[in-house]
Parts: C-alpha cells; sequence; structure tokens
C-alpha cells in the first residue's frame, strides 16, 4: 500500500475510496503503517474532513477491526445510551438495570475518564469487587442472563480505535466531528444493537462548548448510526451545571443508587436534596429509556414511554436487577451495602456554606469537574491513579433558595489541606443573586 499517496490526497481534499480506507485501517491495525504517517493522515482529516461515505468506511472497518459481540436470538432488542460526558454524569448505572427490566438486553460497554469529564468505569470501579473487565463470552452470556452488563471493551474489540484514539490525544486531532462520530459508532456497532440514544452535551464543561457545535455533532452521529442499520436518536442536553448532587466516583454510584430507590433521602441528604431528591439524573434516565422505547416500538409516543419507564423505575425491580448486575460481576454486596450506609467514605470531608441569603444563580461544572480532578477524582494522564472516594455532594443547584450559611457543596477529600484547597476554589463555582436565575431547560433539542 502507497500510505503516502493517501496522505497526499488528504492533504489536497480528495474523496478517499471505501476499499482505500478499509485498507488502510486493517494495515495500521496490524501494524504495518508508522504512528507519524497515520498521525499526518489524521491531521489531513482533522483540517480536510470526511464525507458521509468516507465517515461511514471508517466507521464500518474500525468495527470490524476485532471481535463484535454475537447474541442468540431473542425477542428482547438490543439497544444502549451513550453520553458524550460531563461533570456527575451517572445515568448509565440507573439507566441498565432500568431497561433490562422494560425487556430490553443492554450490553453497554462503557469507558474510563480522562481530564475533568467521568468515566462509567471508573465510578464502578468504586465498588467493592465489582469486575469490569470481563471477556467476551461473559458478556454475552451476562446480558442474556440479566439483560444487562455495563464494563469495558476487551483488547479485542475494535482495536483500530485504542491506537487511533491514542494517535489523536497525542497529535491534537480529537476534535474532529468524523472523527469523534467514527470512533465513538465503531465502538457502539461493535455491541450489535438495534437501537442506540446519544446524549449530546454542550455547555462549559462538556466536549462541544456550544449548543450549535454540539448539534452539528449529534447530527454526523444520528445520521451515521441510521446509515449503519441502528435506530439512532440524541439529545441534546446542558453541562453547564452538574448532573445531580454529586460527582466524583464512589458518591456518584451513590446518587445512581437513590435514583433506582426513590426513598432513599439519606443517601443524598442535604436540605435542598430532600425537597427535591436527584430530579435531573431521574429526569434523564426516564427520557433516555422514553426514547429507547419509542425507537423500539414498545412505546406509541415520547409520553406513553415516559410513563411506562417511569412505573417500572418506582415498582423497584430496576434495584433489585441492579444488585444482580452487582453480584454477576464479582460485586460483594455486604460490603457494597455497608459502604452505602457511611455518610462519607473519604479521609476527611467539609462543608462550603453561602454567605449570603438568595437563589442559586451559578453552579459551574467546569470548575467542580477541575476541582474534583485534582482531588483525585479524575485522572490528568491515563496513568494517573484514582482516588475513588474523593468528590462533592449535596450540590445547590441553579434556581434553589439558599440562606447565609446553608450548605452549597461538601467535598471529600483525601486529607485536609487538600479539601480547604478545594473549598477555596469551589467558591468561585457559585453565584448567588437576589432573583431566581432564569430557568434553563435540561433537554435542550433531540434528533432522529
Ligand atoms: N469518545 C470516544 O470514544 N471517542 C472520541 O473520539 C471522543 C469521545
Amino acid at each position: 500500500m502507497n500510505f503516502l499517496s493517501i496522505i497526499e490526497s488528504k492533504r489536497e481534499g480528495k474523496v478517499l475510496a471505501s476499499d482505500t480506507i478499509e485498507n488502510f485501517v486493517h494495515e495500521f491495525t496490524a501494524g504495518k503503517i508508522p504512528d507519524y504517517q497515520m498521525a499526518a493522515l489524521l491531521m489531513a482529516i482533522y483540517f480536510r474532513g470526511l464525507n458521509t461515505a468516507e465517515t461511514t468506511a471508517l466507521t464500518l472497518a474500525m468495527r470490524d477491526s476485532g471481535d463484535v459481540l454475537e447474541f442468540p436470538a431473542d425477542t428482547r432488542p438490543l439497544v444502549d445510551k451513550h453520553s458524550t460526558g460531563g461533570i456527575g454524569d451517572k445515568v448509565s448505572l440507573p439507566l441498565a438495570p432500568l431497561l433490562a427490566c422494560l425487556g430490553f438486553r443492554v450490553p453497554m460497554i462503557s469507558g474510563r475518564g480522562l481530564g475533568i469529564t467521568g468515566g462509567t468505569l471508573d465510578k464502578l470501579d468504586s465498588i467493592p469487587g465489582f469486575q469490569t473487565s470481563l471477556p467476551v463470552e461473559k458478556i454475552v452470556k451476562q446480558v442474556q442472563q440479566v439483560g444487562c452488563v455495563i464494563c469495558g471493551q476487551t483488547d479485542r474489540m475494535v482495536p483500530a480505535d485504542k491506537k487511533i484514539y491514542a494517535l489523536r490525544d497525542a497529535s491534537g486531532t480529537v476534535p474532529s466531528i468524523p472523527l469523534i462520530t467514527a470512533s465513538i459508532l465503531s465502538k457502539k456497532l461493535a455491541e450489535g444493537l438495534v437501537a442506540l440514544v446519544l446524549d449530546v452535551k454542550f455547555g462549559c464543561a462538556a466536549f462541544m462548548e456550544t449548543k450549535a457545535d454540539a448539534r452539528k455533532l449529534a447530527k454526523a452521529m444520528v445520521a451515521l448510526g441510521n446509515e449503519c442499520g441502528v435506530n439512532t436518536r440524541a439529545i441534546l442536553t446542558d453541562m453547564n451545571t452538574p448532573l445531580g448532587r454529586a460527582a466524583g466516583n464512589w458518591l456518584e454510584v451513590k446518587e445512581s443508587v437513590a435514583c433506582l430507590e426513590p426513598g432513599r433521602a439519606d443517601l443524598l441528604v442535604s436540605q435542598a436534596a430532600q425537597q427535591h431528591g436527584p430530579t435531573d439524573v431521574r429526569q434523564l434516565v426516564l427520557e433516555c429509556a422514553a426514547h429507547l422505547l419509542v425507537q423500539t416500538g414498545k412505546a406509541g409516543s415520547l409520553k406513553a414511554g415516559h410513563r411506562q419507564a417511569e412505573e417500572c423505575l418506582n415498582s423497584g425491580a430496576p434495584r433489585r436487577r441492579w444488585d444482580e448486575m452487582l453480584t454477576a460481576q464479582g460485586a460483594d454486596l455486604k460490603a457494597f451495602h455497608r459502604k452505602l450506609k457511611q455518610d462519607s467514605t473519604a479521609k476527611t470531608f467539609i462543608e462550603l456554606k453561602s454567605e449570603q441569603t438568595g437563589y442559586v444563580s451559578k453552579c459551574d461544572a467546569r470548575i467542580i469537574g477541575e476541582v474534583i480532578r485534582d482531588l483525585g477524582g479524575g485522572r490528568l494522564t491515563k496513568e494517573s491513579a484514582i482516588n475513588y472516594e474523593a468528590g462533592v455532594d449535596w450540590l445547590a443547584k441553579p434556581g434553589e433558595a439558599v440562606k447565609k450559611g446553608s450548605v452549597l457543596v461538601r467535598i471529600h477529600a483525601a486529607n485536609r489541606v487538600q479539601a480547604e484547597a478545594a473549598r477555596a476554589r469551589l467558591r468561585a463555582a457559585f453565584e448567588i443573586s437576589a432573583k431566581p436565575p432564569a430557568a434553563c431547560p435540561l433537554v435542550a433539542g433531540m434528533m432522529r
């Protein structure tokens, strides 16, 4: 293969043929194209883009670079959700058992966090004994038996993405819509899905800061997903404020259990939380489930889907299914329930209190994400060790009334010095105003 001429063609803005793309993905995965040449092609793609046919060819070639999950015939549709990531986004955790109880099979292959964005696998790693690394046979068996699995990509799944993503990370070519689209969808297509809902976030802590950019990415992913035979929808959601009242790995698991078990206000205890509960987390979980019910013909309308999902969530069945999923993946349930009962599992925790009476008008997700990362809750590099217990909870959210002295947030940290430093930085994340701010909808749009 003359890879240099492929780089030159893309550099000049020419369209690459599908078989050319298939060949170079295959050769690169087999180690026959040097990283410096692939990095040059990625940069050419970053500037010149890929059209729909090229993006489709790249996505399918990446999907087929390794194992694809194959499930036995079953009446339960295979579905999944993907989020472009943000602070406090724990939706996957309660959603997987909810979907399983709604009659779906959910092979949720998830990732780890990098930078300020949390990762589902890191959250699950905070559960005593829970295994996120499973062989393909076990993934399929668990999905058939329990209805859901949340685990990492195996070494044999989509190896082309692993190699290409590492190069993109090191060559400044991550923010390219066709490359992001191919990377995300190749992994989702390897799950053998019937329907997929994408949560594309916009805002100060999102991958795409503006709604317009998020819309562009959503449009590209929806078109490609549908083109590849998976019924795909996207919702655009706000990531200026963290989702829920807790952010940080273990604290998000705790909030997920509160979402599955609406009576457990003790898991969230805060003056504001007792009044409101984790309403935005619950709203987004139900929204994703409702779309998938409509996409697979199990509900006639979004409203009917919402009702069906809500009844199921309130029945308590998804909470029991969650424990089944944990057991199937090796968790020590007794230790998990003991851990849930603890107010804080970090070495120390302190509160940040409001200095005025008024309404919360800002709760900045980016500042909060950066503080959690620096407390050890996230990664600065892929090799960073995680402190699973670090994070924040009792977050006061925009629109809520606070008094002078009310808690705006609690900080869980490895020691007092780190906790104090975080508290000083977190003050800038909150703004208190005399009047309530204009309401900002969590879900700002949908695409199909
Ligand atoms: N997540 C992925 O898996 N790939 C990207 O390119 C960006 C986010």
